[in-house]
C-alpha cells in the first residue's frame, strides 16, 4: 500500500486549498471526499465576498478550486472516512466503504452538516417538504409558498433565492435581529413577497397526508401560535461538525469542533484540522481557505522535520 505524505479528509475549500499548497510543496496527497468536491460553497448561488473574483457562483468557484488541485496531480477518492488510527509516524485512514489508506500526516477538513431543528417528524419529511438546501430543492416549489428557518447568512441567502421563484416566502427566526450581513437583510426586507416572522419558534411540522402542508410557529414573547400554510420549509439554522469518530486522534471542543491550535495542529504529531470543522469564531470561505494553507504548510514542515 502506498503511504502518502498527507491524507486530507474533506474536499471543500479548506481541503482543496490544503491539497494545492501541499502539492506545490512536492508532497504526495490523497484527498478523500464523501459526496461532491467543493463542500457547502458549491451550493451558494452567489459569492460576493471572496477577494479578487467579484461576484461568482459558488459552484463555479468550487469547480475552479478543484481544477487547480487536479492540475497539480492530487490523488482523489470518494469515501466516507470513519476511522483514523494514529500509529505515530504513520496514520491509517479507513472508510465506511471498506477502503484503507496510509499517510504520514492527516488534515481533517471535514466541514460540518446541517443542524436540525429537532422536531419529531423532521427527518421523515425530508424530501416531502423539508429541505436543507434551496439551491438543490427550491425549484420544486416555484410559484408556491415556502418558509425559511434561520437568521444567519445562509438563511438570508436561501430566502433571497426563493423569493425570486416563489409566490411567497416566510422567514422565521427565533430572535428579532438577524445575524446575517446587513446588505443581504436590506435586500430581503425590501421584497414584497417576503414576510418576516420574528421572534418565533417553529413548534410543529404539519403533514396530514405525508407531505408538509403547514408549519406551526409560536411567538417567543406572547406564546401565541399561528399556522402558516407552506409547501416547503427550508431549514438553515447553522452547521454542526461531525468529528465524533475522530476524538481518538484530536481533542474536541464542548460543541464538537476540532480543538487545534492557531497553527491548525492537534496535540498529536502529524494531525491537523482546517476549515469549518475547526473550533473558531469566524467560519467564512476566506477563513476556510486560510486554514487550508496554514494546515498544509505546517504539515509540510512536520514532514520535513521527521
Ligand atoms: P449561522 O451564522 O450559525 O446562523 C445560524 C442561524 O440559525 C442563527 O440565526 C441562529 O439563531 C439560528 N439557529 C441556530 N440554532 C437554531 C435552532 N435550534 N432553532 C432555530 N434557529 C436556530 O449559520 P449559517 O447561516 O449557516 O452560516 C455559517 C457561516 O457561514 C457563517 O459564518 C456565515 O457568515 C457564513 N456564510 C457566509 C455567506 C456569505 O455570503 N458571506 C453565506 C452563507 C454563510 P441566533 O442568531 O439566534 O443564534
Amino acid at each position: 500500500m502506498q503511504t502518502y505524505d498527507i491524507i486530507i479528509v474533506g474536499g471543500g475549500p479548506a481541503g482543496l486549498t490544503a491539497a494545492i499548497y501541499a502539492r506545490r510543496n512536492g508532497k504526495s496527497v490523497l484527498l478523500l471526499e464523501k459526496e461532491g468536491f467543493g463542500g457547502q460553497i458549491a451550493y451558494a448561488p452567489r459569492v460576493e465576498n471572496y477577494p479578487g473574483v467579484g461576484a461568482v457562483s459558488g459552484a463555479e468557484l468550487a469547480e475552479r478550486m478543484l481544477e487547480q488541485a487536479m492540475d497539480l496531480d492530487t490523488d482523489t477518492d470518494i469515501g466516507t472516512v470513519c476511522e483514523i488510527v494514529d500509529r505515530g509516524a504513520v496514520k491509517t485512514v479507513r472508510t465506511e466503504e471498506g477502503e484503507e489508506f496510509e499517510a504520514r500526516a492527516v488534515i481533517l477538513a471535514a466541514g460540518a452538516r446541517h443542524r436540525r431543528l429537532g422536531l419529531p417528524n423532521e427527518e421523515e419529511l425530508l424530501g416531502h417538504g423539508v429541505s436543507y438546501c434551496a439551491v438543490c430543492d427550491g425549484g420544486f416549489y416555484g410559484g408556491g409558498t415556502v418558509a425559511v428557518a434561520g437568521g444567519g447568512d445562509s438563511a438570508l441567502q436561501e430566502a433571497l433565492l426563493l423569493s425570486d421563484i416563489c409566490k411567497k416566502v416566510y422567514v422565521i427566526h427565533r430572535r428579532d435581529s438577524f445575524r446575517g450581513d446587513r446588505e443581504k437583510q436590506e435586500r430581503l426586507f425590501s421584497r414584497d413577497n417576503v414576510e418576516i416572522v420574528t421572534p418565533a419558534d417553529i413548534v410543529a411540522l404539519l403533514a396530514p397526508g405525508g407531505d408538509l402542508t403547514a408549519v406551526r410557529v409560536r411567538h417567543v414573547r406572547s406564546g401565541q401560535t399561528r399556522e402558516l400554510a407552506v409547501e416547503a420549509l427550508f431549514i438553515s439554522v447553522g452547521q454542526v461538525p461531525e468529528l465524533g469518530a475522530f476524538a481518538n486522534v484530536l481533542p474536541l471542543t464542548a460543541d464538537g469542533y476540532a480543538a487545534v491550535d492557531g497553527e491548525c495542529a492537534a496535540p498529536a504529531a502529524g494531525i491537523f484540522a482546517a476549515g469549518d470543522c475547526r473550533g473558531k469564531t469566524v467560519r467564512q470561505l476566506t477563513t476556510a481557505v486560510g486554514d487550508g494553507a496554514v494546515a498544509a504548510l505546517n504539515a509540510c514542515r512536520y514532514l520535513e522535520s521527521t
